[in-house]
């Protein structure tokens, strides 16, 4: 594909309209941090940051509002984010513009983030009549026991680059119902939609009375993460990033006593079988690997196929790679955007380097377009390398679209090779044999969080919980009952018997 890429005053133009019509003013943000495009790798406007001393205010206002916002009834702080959702809803296209414009995701895949948002907003408002707690049989007479849920407290969120907005928004509708007010510490990379999401949640707030604090955006970098992290005022901290981001975190939080929500680096694959249907197969492989640019945290990294189909899986796989078209991301009809920046095609290209010294062979991709036309963008073919063996490589988390399609000849073996890495976030099976795929879903199946049968690693749906194991963090948050997180269980034991028996048969009678 030959499009050419827009123009720097085109782009700068598009993120001014849809940050003007979600209630934010570019001009008033500016200062002296560069936002940069990934789709020319050019300038797309400035933004002032905070620092770490601008937490200590931003918590306080939080603690304030937490006051009043934990008694409001969770029917009615469903209400709020039943408005926020509208808003959302109404900008979709906006704040999906501003996600391509400022992390490089196609037109598509920008919206589909900004349609999880507002999944998860509905998802919130029935959750807010949901909260359910048990009562429990007591054993003695006349007794009740049960559990209740209160609000937890304030919410620290700290979120990647490449869900700049969805997974603030999954903390954040579930925070709001929960009874607690959030303080957003967004990407450096993506101040934008930061931005222009909290002002579309700030008017929301400012509607339905909502108390101001309940919500607040500190834009900047790791300095002001750290200070979320180590802000005793802060009862949940949700960091979502690296791994390395999460083993510099989940300390902090753990030496105050406080609870962190960790979601961090995956190394997800697919395990194909002999039975499995290669079409499906290779376009759930496609969508995976090649999709977001290989820049999600589900995205497929490892390939496990069968010797009797490994040949032919690869073929297809790459034949349907050589057709992807690869541009502009807001250009119709581009599947594979560009990465973030320099630093991750760089890494890409080092990966790769490792991967052939470590016996791997390159099918096809690696290469770099667009590089003329615009030298500070990347735009990187997405890469397939046969891998003799899972090498030291093939066991971290690049973060770019490379795919490392290894052997197997028992499942048993294919299961370990699955498991044998040191993320545990997502992970599926390629199978028509039932057993197979219930062997891949049992207890010494599958290691990670998230494990799909007859489907990519990526992609998932916001009623699951989300979220993986070992170095992922163990984190979870999104649907089913990943609530419970973000409040805090009292339980109570009410006695309406007239007497005092006391438990375990103790006697104690003065
Ligand atoms: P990153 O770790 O570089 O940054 C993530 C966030 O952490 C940013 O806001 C950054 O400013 C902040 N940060 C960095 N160091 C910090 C510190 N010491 N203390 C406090 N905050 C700190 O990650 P990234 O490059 O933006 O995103 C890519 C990574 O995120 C990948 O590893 C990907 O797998 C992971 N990710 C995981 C999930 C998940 O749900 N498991 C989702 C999206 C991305």
């Amino acid at each position: 594909m030959t499009t050419t890429l827009p123009t720097a005053d085109d782009l700068r133009q598009q993120a001014q309209d849809a940050a003007r019509r979600c209630g934010v003013d570019l001009d008033a943000l500016a200062g002296d941090h560069f936002v940069t495009s990934p789709v020319n790798g050019q300038p797309l406007s400035s933004v002032r940051w905070s620092t770490g001393a601008d937490v200590d205010g931003a918590v306080a206002r939080a603690v304030e509002a937490f006051r009043s916002w934990r008694t409001v009834p969770a029917p009615v702080r469903g209400g709020l984010v039943r408005r926020f959702g509208e808003l959302l809803r109404e900008h979709k296209a906006d704040l999906g513009t501003l996600v391509s414009l400022e992390v490089g995701k196609i037109t598509s895949e920008a919206e589909g983030e900004v349609q999880e948002m507002i999944d998860i907003c509905e998802f919130a408002v029935g959750l807010s009549r949901q909260l359910y707690g048990r009562t429990i049989s007591s054993e003695r007479p006349g007794h009740r026991l049960m559990e209740t849920w209160h609000p937890l407290g304030v919410v620290g969120v700290i979120s990647a680059f490449n869900f700049p907005a969805a997974v603030w928004s999954w903390n954040t509708a579930i925070a709001l119902v929960c009874g607690d007010p959030v303080v957003w510490k967004p990407s450096e990379l993506a101040p934008l939609t930061a931005a222009a999401s909290a002002a579309l949640l700030d008017r929301a707030i400012a509607e339905e009375g909502a108390p101001e604090g309940l919500s607040q955006v500190l834009i900047g970098g790791p300095d002001v993460g750290e200070a979320l992290v180590d802000h005793p005022g802060v009862a949940l901290l949700s960091a979502t990033g690296s791994t390395r981001m999460g083993r510099a975190v989940g300390p902090r939080v753990a030496d105050r006593f406080g609870r962190s929500l960790l979601e961090l680096g995956g190394n997800n694959a697919a395990i194909v079988t002999p039975s499995a249907d290669l079409d499906l197969t290779t376009r759930g492989i496609v969508f995976s690997a090649a999709g977001t640019a290989g820049q999600r945290c589900t995205t497929m990294r490892r390939v496990i196929a069968h010797v009797d189909v490994i040949d032919e899986l690869t073929e297809r796989v790459a034949a349907a790679y050589r057709r992807l078209p690869i541009g502009s991301p807001v250009a119709e009809g581009t599947l594979v955007g560009p990465l973030v920046h320099g630093a991750a095609y760089k890494a890409m290209q080092n990966a790769l380097e490792a991967a052939g010294q470590q016996g791997g062979e390159l099918v096809v991709g690696g290469g770099r377009r667009f590089e003329d036309e615009a030298p500070d963008a990347y735009y990187a073919e997405p890469a397939i390398v046969r891998m003799p063996e899972q090498t030291d490589v093939v066991r971290q988390e690049t973060f770019a679209p490379i795919l490392y399609v290894l052997p197997y000849r028992t499942l048993e073996e294919a299961i370990a090779l699955n498991n044998d890495v040191p993320q545990g976030l997502s992970s599926s099976i390629f199978t028509s044999d039932q057993a197979e795929a219930e062997r891949f879903l049992a207890a010494d199946g599958s290691d990670c969080g998230i494990a799909n049968v007859n489907i990519g690693t990526s992609g998932a749906e916001i009623g699951g919980a989300f979220g993986g194991e070992k170095e992922t963090g163990g984190g979870r948050e999104s649907g089913s009952d990943a609530w419970r997180s973000y409040m805090r269980r009292a339980t109570n034991t009410i006695n309406y018997s007239g007497e005092l028996p006391l438990a375990q048969g103790v006697k104690f009678t003065v």
